[in-house]
Formats: C-alpha cells, sequence, structure tokens
C-alpha cells in the first residue's frame, strides 16, 4: 500500500512548494537527531525528510497523485524499509539543500591525493605546425619528494593521530540554527582534515610528499596543429599532496601569425599581385609553399581581379590523417600608377586597337570587394 506522503507533512494533497517548504522545516525542528536524539524520532525524522524528497520532486509527486509510490521499488516495505540501506540515501543531500549543509560527516580526507593538470603555452610558427616539431620545454610543477618519496616524514618517523580531531579529520561544533542547537562539521584546522600528522616532517618537503622543480623535457607536437590545440603529455602534471599520481600536462599551441599565409582550417591562403599585362598575357609566379619549397602558380592568360587559384593539396596536413588541405592563391591585379611617354603611347595604340572596348556602367549587384579572402583577413587582423 501506497505511503501517505502528505499525511506524514501534514500538508493537503494542494499544498504549494512554500507550504511543503513550511511544513518540513517546523517537523525537522521536532525530529532532527542533533535536536532529538529518541531513536522513534529518528525513525519519524527519516520518514518525513523521505515524504518531502518525494513531494518536493515533481516528478515523484506525481506518481504519489497517481495512487503510486515513488520510494516503493524493489524490497519496500512498508516504513521499516526505512533504514539506511533502504536506497534511502537522498536525506543527507535533501537536509543539505534545504539547511544549508555541513551536519553529514565525511570522515578524514586521504593524505595523498591526485595531483591536478598544468598547461603550458608553446609558440610556434606556421611551418613548425606544419612539419610537426620536437621542442625542449621548461615545465615548473611538484614533483615527488626525492628524500621522503613522499611518506613526508623525516627518516623511520611515522604520521600520528591528529590529537585536535583525534582521527577524524574533521571538528564539530554547536551552532545555533532552526532547529535549535545543531551540530556542525568542518575540516579539521590542525591536520588540514587528513586525520594525522606528521610529528617529524622530511626536511625537504616539510611533510608535503612533494617539491617544486623547473625541470626540462622534450615535447613531440605532431604535424598539423593548430592554434589551441592541446597535446597531452601523461603524468607530467603537478604530483598530488602526499606524493600523489601527478595529473597531465598539456601543451597548447599558439601559432604564430606567418608574414604571407593565413590559415583556415587546413587550407592557406595567400595574395599574389599581378601586374595588369601579366594578367591580360598570363605568367608563371613562384610561391615559396610551407611544405613544398618553391611551387610554380600559372596565372592564366586573361586573369581577372579576384580570381583565385587553388592548389588542391598544397595547404596544411590534418593532425589525424595527414590529408592536406588547398593553397588557394587570391589575384589582385595592379594597374601602374604612372606611366612614361613609351609606355603611354603603347597603351594608346593598344586602346586604339581595341576601340570597341569602352567603360560600361552596370547596376551595383556585386559588392566592390568581399568574399572569403576579406572576411578572413577581417578575423585575422581584428579589422
Ligand atoms: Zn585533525
Ligand atoms: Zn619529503
Amino acid at each position: 500500500m501506497a505511503r501517505d506522503y502528505y499525511g506524514l507533512l501534514g500538508v493537503g494533497k494542494d499544498a504549494s512548494d512554500t507550504e511543503l517548504k513550511r511544513a518540513y522545516r517546523k517537523l525537522a525542528r521536532t525530529y532532527h537527531p542533533d535536536v532529538n536524539p529518541d531513536e522513534a524520532a529518528q525513525a519519524k525524522f527519516k520518514e518525513i525528510s523521505a515524504a518531502y524528497e518525494v513531494l518536493s520532486d515533481p516528478e515523484k509527486r506525481r506518481i504519489v497523485d497517481l495512487g503510486g509510490d515513488p520510494l516503493e521499488s524493489g524490497a519496500g516495505n512498508g516504513f521499516g524499509g526505512f533504514g539506511g540501506a533502504s536506497g534511502f540515501g537522498g536525506l543527507g543531500d535533501v537536509f543539505e539543500a534545504f539547511f544549508g549543509g555541513g551536519a553529514a560527516s565525511r570522515g578524514p580526507v586521504g593524505r595523498v591525493r591526485p595531483g591536478s593538470d598544468s598547461l603550458l603555452r608553446l609558440r610556434l610558427d606556421l611551418t613548425e605546425c606544419a612539419t610537426g616539431v620536437t621542442k625542449r620545454v621548461t615545465v615548473d610543477t611538484a614533483v615527488l619528494c626525492d628524500r621522503c618519496q613522499g611518506r613526508g616524514t623525516n627518516g623511520d618517523s611515522r604520521p600520528i593521530a591528529c590529537d585536535t580531531c583525534h582521527g577524524r579529520g574533521e571538528v564539530q561544533s554547536m551552532q545555533r540554527s532552526l532547529l535549535g542547537q545543531v551540530m556542525t562539521s568542518r575540516p579539521c584546522p590542525t591536520c588540514r582534515g587528513v586525520g594525522e600528522v606528521i610529528p617529524d616532517p622530511c626536511h625537504q618537503c616539510g611533510g608535503d610528499g612533494r617539491v617544486r622543480s623547473r625541470r626540462e623535457i622534450s615535447v613531440k607536437i605532431p604535424a598539423g596543429v593548430g592554434d589551441g590545440m592541446r597535446v597531452r603529455l601523461a603524468a607530467q602534471g603537478e604530483v598530488g599532496p602526499g606524493g600523489g599520481p601527478a595529473g597531465d600536462l598539456y601543451v597548447e599551441v599558439h601559432e604564430q601569425p606567418h608574414e604571407i599565409f593565413i590559415r583556415d582550417g587546413d587550407d592557406l591562403h595567400c595574395t599574389i599581385s599581378v601586374p595588369m599585362v601579366d594578367a591580360a598575357l598570363g605568367a608563371t609566379v613562384v610561391v615559396d609553399a610551407i611544405l613544398d619549397g618553391a611551387v610554380d602558380i600559372t596565372i592564366p592568360a586573361g586573369t581577372q581581379p579576384g580570381a583565385t587559384i587553388v592548389l588542391r593539396g598544397r595547404g596544411m596536413p590534418q593532425v589525424r590523417t595527414g590529408v592536406r588541405g588547398d593553397l588557394h592563391a587570391h589575384i589582385e591585379v595592379v594597374v601602374p600608377e604612372r606611366l612614361d611617354s613609351h609606355d603611354t603611347e603603347l597603351l594608346r595604340k593598344f586602346k586604339e586597337h581595341r576601340d570597341r572596348e569602352s567603360a560600361e556602367v552596370r547596376s551595383a549587384q556585386t559588392p566592390p570587394s568581399g568574399g572569403l579572402f576579406s572576411r578572413l583577413r577581417e578575423t585575422f587582423t581584428g579589422r
């Protein structure tokens, strides 16, 4: 048979969240174990906490309203099953959420704990990103104390139970609260929650089991890395308290701007300024492509300003596959700003020869500039 959760809290089936809270708070003041150590009171407190936990959860409350019992899974044989083992682990959580916590006992924390990860930034130029590189880097992390091997003790001395907390790792104090006098716990200040102290600590690490160390290590950066990518070096991070296992070291790539190429993922972009006549007649331009050395780029005769010449597979390699992106050469056509008399004469002749051509006014359908490369340049220079 389903439990009467509303009845336990003494509220009606239409009780609002606020009414539920108020009812639970009121009952908790009477039955909380810190206030009322009586065994019957403790059982009652468990019941009302369970009722509050159920009714304050819309899903569980719906089950109740449909005549079911959300806590009735498996063993559920009435309130007798409310002991610690009945899957009723939420009590501490409910209680903490409600009264702002700290009543639940946590016991001592381990003296030996895992260390944290650390992060190192590494500047690489585009060529290094493209080829991959092995770099010596200086890391500054906690390492295992070699004098005590992490034990933190001097010679053969041993840690002893903390006097302040008697090994519990926490100290308790009485506080006035909504529930009247309530016992609260906090980590022991003497042993910092560990429960034991080292009376004769290691002279090198002061009992921490680790010391700071600056050292050089080699980092192998794979080909194709890009700005912001991280290379993980397992167990090269901080050694934990008490000589605990080291965290990982992450080396983050900071790609330096290249004087010619702008990178977009695996593609590379550059601009080629082509003299007007070369654009008209065609030309070959040599580009120092990052991975391929000098590469000929053929500018076909009649190339227009804004044209893009794509060299497939001449871009950056992908880190995982090694498959290379493309190289995009964006063509800019340069009109001579000054002409000597000879040039002028030649061009006039050219014009006479092409007398069918003249300027033409059209609608402004196409943007004056734009396209991928301008966007890239804007992103890149922040303009
Ligand atoms: Zn202590
Ligand atoms: Zn030491």
